[in-house]
């Protein structure tokens, strides 16, 4: 089963119950998608082994070979292109790397492309005592680049669905959202009760049923706020499977980096409950 927890705004709490979800499941897979900023790790200290580069095709123009018909340019939805009199010149940090360019070039060895680095997936273990442990993937996207998406990508080809696979999404609804919450049994969306949490919340479930994933709901600081969230979700007939009060025992270990289940043995079993509701949701 693949779980993606996202959130449609920041600060909402959303890897901190990514990182405390999967502590509760046995044999399971954390997958931080988060790749502009990923978090996962201040809270699982993985060992991490292996590191991959991520590369996207990035096109090289011979001048020599090409007519400027501007037919790339016209085909490229990013404007990655720009064709003048003189050259075709192509902008790096738009590029998506998707080949159109090649691939309506009409002069044959016009267009040719080589591989730019944009990031790197780490992969690891997250020790567990007695020789066993959690999986943990984690994409990072390097400083300066822009093009989420194929890093995101590259975390998920790690996913193994054999097992329970907890995605951590990047907050928001653009394009990094999707595309982590693309291809999920269950999206769990973590928000908080207020106007801002309700907006986004709204935005964020409006995503998940355009890409046909079922999704609930963890309300996070449920005693602050008001009443407009869960009136929604009523209404929406979505569940509400985890609400959290705002205590300051969770925030002093969050301040220190402890997951919740490992600081509180009252929150080990709600996400136990946690993981089980997903489970029934997912079967209804
Ligand atoms: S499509 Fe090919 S030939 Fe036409 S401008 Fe682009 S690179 Fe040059
Ligand atoms: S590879 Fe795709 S995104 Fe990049 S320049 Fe060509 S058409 Fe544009």
């Amino acid at each position: 089963m693949i779980i993606a927890i996202a959130s449609g705004k920041g600060g909402t709490g959303k890897t901190t119950v990514a990182v405390n979800l999967v502590l509760s499941v046995p044999d399971a897979q954390y997958l931080d998608c988060d790749v502009e900023e990923p978090n996962g790790h201040l809270f699982l200290h993985p060992d991490l082994q292996t590191r991959h580069p991520v590369t996207v095709p990035l096109p090289q123009i011979n001048e020599q070979l090409c007519t400027r018909c501007g037919r790339c340019a016209e085909a490229c939805e990013f404007n990655a292109l720009a064709v003048t009199r003189q050259r075709v010149r192509v902008f790096p940090d738009l590029c998506h790397g998707c080949g159109v360019c090649s691939y309506v070039c009409p002069e044959p060895g016009a267009i040719t492309e080589i591989e730019r680095r944009i990031g790197e997936v780490a992969v690891g273990r997250i020790p567990n005592g007695d020789g066993g442990g959690i999986d943990f993937v984690q994409g990072t996207l390097d400083v300066r680049e822009v093009v989420a998406v194929p890093v995101i990508k590259a975390v998920k080809r790690h996913a193994d669905t054999r097992r329970t696979v907890i995605l951590d999404a990047a907050p928001g609804t653009a394009c990094p959202m999707v595309q982590t919450v693309r291809g999920a049994d269950y999206c769990l969306l973590v928000t908080e009760p207020t106007p801002f949490g309700l907006n986004d919340l709204q935005l964020a479930v409006g995503v998940a049923r355009a890409l046909g994933v079922p999704c609930g709901v963890v309300l996070n600081r449920c005693d602050i706020g008001d009443d407009a969230v869960a009136e929604y979700c009523r209404q929406e007939m979505i569940s509400i499977l985890l609400e959290i009060p705002f205590e300051r025992e969770l925030a002093v270990a969050y301040s220190q980096g402890i997951p919740w289940v490992q600081a509180s043995p009252v929150y080990r079993e709600r996400f136990h409950a946690l993981h089980q509701a997903i489970r029934q949701e997912v079967a209804r």
